[in-house]
This record gives structure tokens, sequence and C-alpha cells, in this order.
């Protein structure tokens, strides 16, 4: 009876260990999924900025073609909402291109000074950590 029980340890090890596993594989598979699919910035125009701020947006505040604010969500993870100044008698003062397929760049690079100090450029969509 000895090997029954030894099939029993074996069938339980695998049983308990692959729940586990799949978790494990999931966490480490879900944020690159996640964030692949988070990195692509997007413009929004708005009058004024929402009291919440959805990741992967840059808010732009403006009326037509004259915009003065722009306000983003810390692309790091850290949920600092970042706001930039498009007014050029203003400086620092950033530049913003909305791409006809609604992604974002901005020019220069955004440099968070305090918090987590983040510095990474927009263009297209895209974040370029520096
Ligand atoms: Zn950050």
């Amino acid at each position: 009876m000895k090997w029954l029980l030894a099939v029993w340890l074996w069938v339980w090890g695998v049983v308990s260990f692959l729940p586990r596993w799949l978790l494990a594989r999931w966490l480490e598979w879900k944020p690159r999924l996640f964030r692949r699919k988070a990195r692509l910035f997007r413009f929004a125009r708005v009058d004024e900025f929402p009291d919440s701020l959805e990741s992967s947006t840059v808010y732009l505040a403006g009326e037509g073609e004259h915009l003065w604010a722009a306000a983003m969500i810390c692309p790091c993870g850290c949920g600092e909402i970042i706001e930039l100044n498009l007014l050029k008698q203003v400086r620092p003062c950033w530049s913003v291109k909305q791409h006809p397929d609604g992604l974002v760049s901005l020019t220069p690079s955004v440099w968070c000074q305090k918090g987590c100090r983040s510095h990474f450029f927009v263009r297209h969509g895209r974040i370029d950590w520096c």
C-alpha cells in the first residue's frame, strides 16, 4: 500500500502546485500585457481637466487651436498627475502635436521634479524613457 500513498502524494503535489504556478505566471504576464496596451498615449480635448484622469491619456485644455495646459497621469505608475503649461508666454512651456490617429507627442521631454523623478518623451503616443 506504500506505492498508493506515494502516488497520492504525487498527485496532491501536482494538484496543489498547479494553481500556484498558474497564478504566478498570470501575475508575471499580466503587467506586461497591461503595460504594452497602456503604453500608447492618446489626447483628449477638454474645457477643464476632469477630477479623475484616465491613464494613457493626455488631456488638453483650451479653445480651438489655442491650448493652454496639458495634464496626464505619470506613466511610471506612481499615480502622480503631471500638469504642463502650453502657453508660449510662460516658461517652462511644452508643445503638443495631435496626430490624426488620436495619438499625441510632447516636446520637450517631461521631467518630474518631485516624487518619482521620471524623465521621458512622449513620441507619437509612445513613452520613451530617458
Ligand atoms: Zn511617476
